[in-house]
């Protein structure tokens, strides 16, 4: 019960430290593909700088940021991955997501494929999140012990795969070590952090070791599906950075955060449609993916004014449960939405834009994660401050 007070008094100096932030919505508009371009496809998406993007002839939407066709990785890194970053050192979770459909560019995006060398054009958000970690880790070298573990999943059909669990780098026959037996399950902490348990999380020490990850990570998934690009558009894949950041100094008296970033790569926003699903696509063998539906109804309860307060539904889906931090909870965080400029895809595009719109208005509430025994320490040194304070007084 000692616990549970103390558990209480830390959530509710969270609450102090936190700061509002609603989750940042980016939209990202690829080039034509060659194909596309060979089809005479037509452009139907406008975009209005800074902020506004226009489908067809008067559609129009504003979000937090919007990318046009000619817009580099390293403009969207700048813009709307790299303030996340800044918390992840603060202490603040953090989570982006990549959603749309098949085809728009969010494995592009994200860099959830691996990507040769080191950052250059090409690599998405999470092999730059991964540099950027460790080039400001090394600039903080002097004060602070940096320690970085990372996991990697897998949704596919309600099921979760470890894209690691096979992960040794030191093994013979390249990365693959045949363990990772342990049961995966999800479980949620006294302040009500989920987290994937049974996973594993391998530690890495540089750019190229995390990028290694990626490497064998990618290669599973690939592996195990009969069709790589069925699988791929069909499953929801998490990479999950787990940083943890404490001051050096004498023994007990260390500051300590531990902060989680998600970068997710989601499955097509085609496969949510309800109406669709029947009839031809059921004939194909598609069927409506469960979590994305879930993070649709979590989406739209948040994002509705009217709907303050009622009944978030998390626990629908197995991708709603292991976000729960990241939508409206305690995380600081952001949503790239890719859409294709072509005339063909103007049903999806604007789907897409819809579901983007309404998750604008999701409010979340970062806290710091400080390490619990570190806040008793400053409480005990504060109370060591007044005890002198008052031996001076008399
Ligand atoms: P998704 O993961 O949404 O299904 P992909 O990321 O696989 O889509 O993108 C589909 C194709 O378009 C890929 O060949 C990818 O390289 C290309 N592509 C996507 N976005 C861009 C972009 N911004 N610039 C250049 N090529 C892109
Ligand atoms: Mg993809």
């Amino acid at each position: 019960s000692r616990d549970k007070q103390q558990g209480s008094e830390i959530a509710r100096s969270n609450e102090i430290l936190s700061e509002k932030g609603s989750v940042r919505v980016a939209i990202r508009v690829r080039p034509l593909s060659s194909l596309e371009r060979s089809n005479c496809g037509k452009t139907c998406v406008t975009v209005q700088p800074p902020d506004t993007v226009v489908l067809g002839k008067d559609k129009s939407f504003t979000f937090d940021f919007v990318f046009g066709p000619e817009k580099s990785q390293s403009d969207i890194y700048e813009q709307v991955v790299s303030p996340l970053v800044d918390g992840i050192f603060k202490g603040y979770h953090a989570c982006l997501f990549a959603y749309g459909q098949t085809g728009a560019g969010k494995t592009y995006t994200m860099g959830t494929t691996w990507c040769k060398g080191s950052i250059n054009t090409s690599h998405g958000m999470i092999p730059r999140v991964i540099n950027d970690i460790f080039v400001r880790a090394k600039a903080e070298m002097d004060s602070y012990d940096i320690s970085i573990r990372v996991s990697f999943i897998e949704i596919y059909n309600e099921d979760i795969h470890d894209l690691l669990k096979f992960y040794n780098p030191s093994s013979e026959n390249g990365n693959v070590l045949f363990d990772g037996s342990q049961k995966i399950g999800i479980r949620e902490d006294e302040f009500g952090n989920v987290y994937v348990t049974g996973i594993h999380e391998e530690p890495v020490q540089s750019y190229e070791e995390a990028m290694s990850c990626i490497e064998t990570g990618s290669l599973h998934r690939a592996t195990a599906a009969h069709d790589m690009n069925q699988q791929s558009s069909r499953s929801h894949a998490i990479f999950t950075i787990i940083f943890t950041k404490t001051e050096k100094g004498q023994e007990g008296l260390k500051e300590k955060v531990t902060s989680q970033f998600q970068l997710v790569d989601l499955a097509g926003s085609e496969r949510a449609k309800r109406t669709n699903a029947s009839g031809a696509r059921l004939k194909e063998g598609i069927s409506i993916n469960v979590s994305l539906l879930a993070l649709m109804e979590v989406i739209s309860v948040l994002g509705d004014q009217q709907k303050k307060g009622s009944h978030v539904p998390y626990r629908r889906s197995k991708l709603t449960r292991i976000l729960t931090n990241s939508l409206g909870g305690n995380s600081r965080t952001a949503m790239i939405a890719c859409i294709s400029p072509s005339d063909d895809s103007f049903q999806e595009t604007l789907n897409t834009l819809k579901y983007a719109h309404r998750a604008r208005n999701i409010e979340n509430r970062p806290v710091i994660n400080h390490d619990p025994a570190f806040r008793e320490i400053a409480e005990l040194r504060k109370q060591v401050q007044e005890l002198k304070q008052k031996l001076m007084d008399k």
